[in-house]
């Protein structure tokens, strides 16, 4: 399996690779959403805070759990200190 045999059509994610381990197919994708709106004051914000991985499992298919691995930002929100959360992740 590569990425070229999967058909996902994600609103602001690209898929960067698929690979099958003896457990799990495993699906990697990335964000590519230019900003976010922060959960608390819903203002936008494109200043990145940090990165971290999602994981999503338990999905079947190819005979063997499929797990999404999709790595989201976290960003800074443009009213900080002003409202309580200074930075949220991506909300998918
Ligand atoms: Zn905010």
């Amino acid at each position: 399996m590569s990425a070229c045999d999967l058909n996902l059509d994600f609103p602001g994610v690209i898929l960067t690779d698929v690979y099958l381990t003896p457990t799990l197919a495993v699906v990697v994708l990335v964000s590519t959403a230019a900003e976010s709106s922060c959960p608390s004051c819903h203002n936008p914000s494109a200043r990145v805070h940090s990165r971290y991985v999602r994981t999503l499992a338990d999905l079947p298919g190819h005979n063997r759990p499929v797990a999404l691995r999709l790595t989201v930002r976290r960003f800074f929100c443009s009213q900080a200190p002003r409202v309580a959360a200074r930075a949220a992740g991506e909300r998918y």
